[in-house]
């Protein structure tokens, strides 16, 4: 049996907020794609397989203008995504045949390191389901539907969730399966389906705050900082 710890790096998105006709995933930061710097950290890290979700028609896009070109080994496939990200999810774990752990993480976010990558698969070996998340700086408060404050959780136990998102292979193919055969909706990330459609605890692994997702043209500009 084949144990190995697979990755699969979504960039099946639109990405209509950053009003751009480029996938946000496909902009450059100092000349090269947000989804280099992403892959990047995934191929220098302890992941053995790497799936790369793309968008309809963007194979051999994905393959030759950033796979090859770049010479990433551990891109051992390329799948198209689906209409909602957790389809596309559900694609990139279609083409897992057998794992002990998969890292679920969106290709916009090129600041993903090592470290990160490496306690989601030591937090999985203990917990069996995690996500990456930093506390939050600010307070959150919970709106009601007419714009008025419902809410104010204890900011001491409010946490800004990022990605990688990790679990057995087992266990999150059970909860997509269970998602999309129960027609479940409102699912925003892979903890919420394993949340939902199982009931199984979610561990919180420490993250950072410059793993920020690229979604709006001031994040852009963010990124060639931090880069
Ligand atoms: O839209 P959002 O910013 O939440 O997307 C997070 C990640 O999921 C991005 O990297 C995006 O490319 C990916 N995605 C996808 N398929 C979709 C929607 C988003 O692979 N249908």
């Amino acid at each position: 049996m084949n144990k190995k710890i697979w990755a699969i790096v979504l960039a099946g998105g639109q990405g209509k907020r950053m009003n751009s006709s480029v996938h946000k995933q496909y902009l450059l930061i100092h000349d090269r794609p947000v989804l280099y710097y992403t892959l990047h950290a995934f191929e220098n890290s302890r992941a053995d397989g790497i799936v790369l979700v793309c968008g309809s028609g963007e194979i051999d896009y994905c393959r030759e203008k950033i796979v090859d070109r770049y010479g990433f080994k551990k891109v051992l496939k390329i799948v198209e995504g689906g209409a909602e990200r957790y389809h596309s999810v559900y694609n990139g774990l279609k083409a897992i045949e057998e794992a002990s752990c998969v890292l679920i993480h969106d290709g916009a976010r090129p600041f993903v390191t090592e470290d990160i990558i490496d306690r989601n698969i030591e937090c999985v070996k203990e917990y069996g389901a995690c996500v990456t998340a930093m506390p939050s700086k600010d307070t959150i408060k919970i709106a009601d539907e007419c714009g008025f404050v419902a809410d104010t959780p204890d900011r001491s136990r409010t946490w800004i969730v990022q990605t990688p998102q990790t679990f057995e292979f087992a266990l999150i193919k059970k909860a997509y399966e269970k998602l999309l055969s129960e027609n479940m909706t409102g699912i925003t990330d892979d903890a919420m389906v394993v949340e939902q459609a199982l009931g199984y605890p979610i561990k919180f692994v420490e993250g950072s705050y410059t793993n920020i997702k690229i979604t709006t043209p001031e994040d852009l500009k963010i990124a060639q900082i931090l880069v």
